[in-house]
């Protein structure tokens, strides 16, 4: 079937069935529009050389004839080898391909094949990734996925030719005037230059392009978004002063200077007509909630509702269950809602809220739906705000008449990038830990001294507290990570599995199943967690007080520190031991400071310079918003210019009603609706 609208189902692809599109939505792949803008994240060099060409190390495809019976080894835990020589001219060269002993049947003595994979010049053997047929008229470049074990590439670079085919010309989303200006390719030359490069000028040329789309499609949604905020003024919260202070005496600590002074800024904000915007800043632990807690008892005094947005289920319960005991003490009313909460307690919630009979609301994506309605809402507060789409908060945004916002988030962001990336925020930081709190001891290790570690461990484990075991984050493959997450977790049950329960927790497995272990491991039935670093941030486990990172080197400092956050919110003393051999001088460097600093600001700094230095992480938990193509580090300057050209496109036609804007527009609601992000 021919399908006409980019943003149809892919449903509607031939050979795409209900499980193939499940499947899809596994890498948050829904419509022809989200595939065709799902890029390789890097291309392989199908060219091929005559051997003496080659170098050592080198991916290259090598063509020859099959001169031994293909043999399939066992070595190692299921892993297999497969060998065959390969006569190419008047040499002949060794093939390994490993884990992939189903190619045998492909092979035939005699047979002429071309083999992609990497050289290895000393020891004449090709590692094999891929066995091409001769004839095969390959394009030289191959485009490679980002998959998961539900996905195969070759699933995904057949859809993508259909779509291809299907929108052989597409429609801008970046105006001519800016495509002159920055010297950009169109909409067509990006999808087909990224997705089909002849050479790797032309994907860099793309990859070019693509990153100021990315970035002025990111700016467009956030300036318009935001406009329709702070144009239009809000409404003056005449809060309680006296009732403010009745909580601040039930808390059974007094707040520290930074959060006196963040919860001012806040008070200010709510009392002026001009609607807050406003993103508060801490280190994990630093006390992010109880401000939280005064801003929504203060729009709570003044008539109004409240409702506080998190990404997980558990971190929902735990905000939850601190929050309403506190405030339920002030006669506050305050109801969570989840995507677990019953559909019978969900209808109650739901009229409570219309009612105006429940103060406060606090949940997850939950709260986006369209049955969610207040009867007056004033205050809407989105904790770790990067794990959200504009498009989310701006719907929950929606659901009241111009609320004030307040983001919070763990990770501290430089100054210039925050205000780079979220320009009309003023910014809120708590910076010292309250008191009483012991400062994290650090040790870098290398992996020669694990056994040092594990006699740490034991001492802890011992003692009765549990421990994380944080594993490498393989940027190219999940897959990878699970595999390595799995060793690392037969090693830990080796080690400790008699005495303790060890649990595995990674990416990709299904939401309710993370959400039960991680459960589990807050109620103490598990004492070590191995884990991909997906451990769900602001995650609150006190018994926790060590955390053991392996290759720690793969990981940002940023990244390091945000992991680390997961421990010391305890009393007692806290452990985390960075595990890594780092080979560079950098490298070391920045093991060295990771180990020594525990000031965020510092660390979030100094990430900066180094990757600056060409030291690169992505910004994945950097608190920063995730894009796929572009880096706000790397492509800094891009991103100027792109928030620049948002604006004016804004000013100049504030409702998008050039005729020109009209596809941007239809992105720009698409990429609104709740799904995403
Ligand atoms: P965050 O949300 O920033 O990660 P929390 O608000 O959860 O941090 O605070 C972490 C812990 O510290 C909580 O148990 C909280 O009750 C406690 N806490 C917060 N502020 C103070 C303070 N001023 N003095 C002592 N303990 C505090
Ligand atoms: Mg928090």
């Amino acid at each position: 079937m021919m399908t006409t609208n980019i943003f149809d189902t892919l449903g509607n692809l031939p050979g795409v069935g209900k499980k193939t599109l499940n499947n899809l939505q596994t890498l948050g792949l829904f419509t022809q529009f989200d595939l065709l803008y799902y890029f390789p994240y890097r291309y392989d060099d199908l060219q091929e050389l005559p051997l003496d060409a080659v170098v050592d190390g080198q991916k290259v495809v090598l063509k020859g004839l099959v001169v031994t019976d293909p043999v399939v080894g066992r070595f190692g835990y299921r892993k297999t080898r497969l060998t065959f020589k390969l006569k190419i001219d008047h040499d002949v060269i060794m093939v390994s391909f490993f884990n992939q002993p189903w190619l045998k049947k492909q092979l035939e003595l005699g047979q002429e094949i071309a083999v992609y994979g990497k050289y290895n010049e000393p020891k004449q053997m090709l590692t094999g990734m891929k066995v091409m047929a001769t004839k095969d008229q390959q394009n030289e470049l191959a485009p490679i996925y980002s998959v998961n074990q539900h996905v195969k590439q070759k699933k995904i670079t057949e859809l993508v030719n259909l779509v291809l085919q299907n929108f052989p010309v597409l429609e801008n989303v970046v105006p001519e005037f800016l495509r002159v200006k920055y010297h950009l390719l169109n909409e067509t030359q990006i999808v087909v230059g990224m997705h089909r490069p002849k050479t790797m000028q032309i994907s860099q040329l793309a990859l070019r392009s693509a990153i100021f789309r990315e970035f002025f499609l990111f700016q467009m949604q956030l300036q318009s978004t935001v406009q329709e905020a702070s144009d239009e003024t809000g409404v003056a919260k005449n809060y309680d002063e006296s009732a403010l202070t009745e909580l601040a005496n039930l808390l059974s600590f007094e707040l520290s200077q930074d959060q006196k002074v963040v919860v001012r800024e806040i008070l200010a904000d709510l009392k002026n007509p001009r609607v807050m915007n406003r993103l508060l800043q801490g280190d994990v632990g630093s006390g992010k909630t109880v401000v939280a807690v005064f801003a929504i008892f203060a729009v709570i005094t003044a008539g109004y509702q409240a409702a506080l947005m998190v990404p997980t289920e558990i971190l929902a319960q735990q905000h939850y269950q601190k929050i309403s005991a506190l405030l339920g003490r002030v006669g506050v009313f305050v109801a969570l809602i989840t995507g677990s909460t019953s559909s019978a307690e969900k209808k109650q919630i739901y009229a409570g809220l219309k009612s105006g009979a429940i103060n406060c609301v606090i949940g997850t994506h939950a709260l986006i739906q369209d049955q969610v309605e207040f009867a007056k809402l004033g205050l809407i507060i989105i904790d770790e705000q990067h794990r959200f789409g504009v498009g989310q908060r701006a719907t929950l945004r929606g659901k009241g008449d111009h609320p004030d916002v307040l983001a919070m988030t763990a990770t501290p962001i430089p100054r210039t990038l925050a205000l780079t990336v979220y320009g009309n925020m003023d910014i809120s930081i708590i910076k010292t830990l309250p008191q009483g709190r012991l400062p994290i001891k650090s040790e870098w290790k290398t992996s020669g001294q694990l056994a040092d570690v594990f006699l740490q461990m034991r001492e802890q484990l011992e003692q009765g507290f549990q421990i994380y075991v944080v594993t490498p984050l393989i940027q190219e493959s999940e897959q990878l990570d699970v595999e390595n997450a799995t060793d690392i977790f037969e090693k830990m049950s080796t080690q400790f599995g008699q005495h303790n329960h060890v649990a595995l927790l990674h990416g990709q497995m299904k939401a309710d199943e993370k959400e039960h272990i991680m459960a589990q491991f807050v109620a103490h039935q598990i004492d070590i967690l191995v884990t991909t670093s997906v451990i769900e941030v602001g995650v609150d486990v006190q018994n926790a007080n060590m955390m053991v990172i392996f290759d720690a080197d793969r990981f940002g400092l940023s990244q390091l520190h945000q992991l680390r956050g997961r421990i010391g919110r305890g009393e007692t003393q806290s452990y985390c031991v960075f595990i890594a051999d780092p080979k560079t001088k950098s490298g070391k460097k920045r093991m060295d400071v990771v180990a020594n600093t525990t000031d965020g600001f510092v660390l979030a700094e100094e990430d900066l310079k180094l990757r600056r230095e060409g030291d690169l992480f992505g910004t994945k938990q950097s608190g920063l918003p995730e894009f796929k193509v572009g880096d706000v580090v790397t492509n800094f300057n891009t991103l100027v210019e792109a928030k620049k050209s948002a604006k004016l496109v804004l000013e100049q036609d504030p409702t998008l009603s050039n005729p020109e804007y009209q596809f941007l527009k239809q992105v720009l609601e698409y990429k609104n609706q709740d799904f995403e992000g």
